[in-house]
């Protein structure tokens, strides 16, 4: 037998839920994807490459012309400059972006910091690599962080802090304070950190994203992720780009051309046009706002109790006031008697803290979410 290098690792609860949900036709909330088609025009450029012969290997670092609009992009939202052709890379998804980050700095040993719940994919990533672990527990509803507590663990072994803002799972968003502090902190420090921002076109209420590249001093230190999928509604397409300065990103490419090389050409042809059109992407905050409203009007009687979402497609939900089963149990049951999926929020705290919240995916139509509010205000 082979020792195990993740032996704790189960499958992920995406994965659990997902199946589980297919077989008791539940209605799907609970991995983050849409239920209705992305844009014709961005399937249409696709098709369009493909047909004009762009279906061999693309760049290693990605087609320039979209590591321009990537560029343009950032200096249009927040008036900040990334290097095209040094600072940019197209990755497949986030996913394999942060795992490249995380495999090109991590050694035995090094600790990193990262908030609880988290998004299951960083964790694996640094246990795989030897690093270690450090989680700052966050607590529903408000999942506020205590910079004080944060300063206090890093030690001289703190290679890296992740963090996500908007926040997968719990749908918060750090202010423009909190990136103030977390900047304060790591100055003068070594510290690399990890900002997946996958959602930062999904936030509502009138907030503002405070991505890493506003804060000068934490640009220098940061890698930003990101996904066009969760922008465009194709989340099956696993597209997405990493950009950093470009001392680090010398790092990181040295990873990506032998855990990749490079990805998806035609898809990349469509977007570079794609996402120069900014309305593309600057219409997504209301049109899930829309949804939020929707979802969260038509459970306000139901006995779960909520804050709503700030941001992302997920609204958590605590139930305290209709059991007192484990979240994982009563995620499972909701599905199995009830037909609704959902994803139990202790899977992504370390300790498996559970606070008796569920995560609920509204990237979904209209009649989908009624129908599910219809079900849950049955509790
Ligand atoms: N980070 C977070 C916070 C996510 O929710 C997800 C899931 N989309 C990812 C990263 C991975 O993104 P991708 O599907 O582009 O790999
Ligand atoms: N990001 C998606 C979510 O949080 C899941 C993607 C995956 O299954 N790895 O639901």
């Amino acid at each position: 037998m082979h020792k195990s290098k993740l032996p704790n690792l189960e499958t992920t609860i995406f994965t659990i839920m997902g199946n589980l949900s297919k077989k008791h036709n539940a209605i799907n909330l609970s991995q983050g994807f849409p239920n209705f088609k992305s844009d014709q025009k961005l399937i249409d450029l696709v098709s369009k490459a493909m047909n004009s012969g762009y279906n061999q290997y693309a760049p290693m670092l990605g087609v320039l012309e979209l590591r321009e609009a990537i560029a343009k992009k950032f200096d249009d939202l927040y008036k900040t400059s990334y290097h095209p052709e040094k600072e940019i890379v197209v990755t497949a998804g986030a996913t394999q972006a942060i795992f490249t980050i995380i495999s090109a700095f991590i050694r035995p040993s090094d600790e990193v910091i990262l908030f609880n719940p988290a998004y299951d994919c960083y964790e694996p990533a640094i246990n795989l690599n030897g690093g270690k672990v450090i989680p700052m527990q966050l607590n529903y509803p408000d999942y506020k962080v205590d910079w004080d507590a944060v300063k206090n663990t890093i030690s001289e072994k703190t290679k890296m802090i992740v963090i996500n803002t908007p926040q997968n799972p719990s749908g918060t968003v750090f202010s423009k304070e909190d990136m103030e502090e977390l900047e304060r902190i790591t100055n003068k420090t070594n510290i690399i950190v990890l900002s997946d921002e996958v959602y930062e076109h999904m936030i509502y209420d009138g907030l503002a994203h405070q991505s890493a590249c506003l804060f000068p001093q934490l640009k220098e230190r940061t890698f930003i992720t990101a996904s066009f999928g969760k922008t465009f509604h194709n989340t099956g397409w696993k597209m997405g780009y990493c950009c950093g300065p470009k001392e680090l990103m010398k790092e990181f490419v040295k990873v990506h051309q032998f855990n990749v090389y490079c990805v998806n050409h035609p898809i990349q042809i469509a977007l570079a046009t794609y996402i120069s059109e900014a309305s593309n992407y600057k219409q997504l905050s209301s049109f899930y706002e829309q949804k939020r409203d929707l979802f969260l009007e038509a459970i306000k009687d139901s006995r779960f109790s909520f804050t709503p979402s700030k941001a992302t497609y997920f609204q958590v939900l605590n139930y305290s006031a209709i059991s007192n089963e484990k979240d994982v149990d009563f995620a499972k049951r909701l599905t199995t008697e009830f037909g609704v999926a959902s994803i139990p929020l202790s899977v992504f705290n370390t300790n498996k803290l559970d606070e008796k919240v569920l995560r609920f995916c509204f990237a979904k139509k209209e009649e989908t979410l009624l129908r599910a509010a219809e079900i849950l205000n049955k509790l």
